[in-house]
C-alpha cells in the first residue's frame, strides 16, 4: 500500500502518541484504540508545518524586495 493511504485513514492520537485509525462521528475523531479525540496532525507535525508555509512567504518577501 502506497503511504499516502496510510495517512489518509489515521490521524494523531495524543494519548497514544501516534498515528491510529480513528472513528469519525459528526464533531469529531475518535481513537478506536483508546477512545480520545484525534486530530489530522501531531502538534510537532503541525509546527513543522506552519513553519514551511511562513518559510515559503518570507522568502518570496525577501525576493520581491530584492527585484529593484
Ligand atoms: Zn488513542
Amino acid at each position: 500500500m502506497p503511504q499516502t493511504d496510510y495517512y489518509k485513514d489515521k490521524k494523531y492520537c495524543p494519548r497514544c502518541t501516534d498515528y491510529v485509525r480513528y472513528l469519525q462521528s459528526l464533531e469529531a475523531s475518535f481513537c478506536v484504540t483508546c477512545g480520545a479525540k484525534v486530530r489530522l496532525f501531531s502538534s510537532a507535525d503541525k509546527r513543522a508545518f506552519l513553519r514551511s508555509l511562513q518559510a515559503d512567504k518570507d522568502a518570496r518577501k525577501k525576493g520581491s524586495k530584492r527585484v529593484s
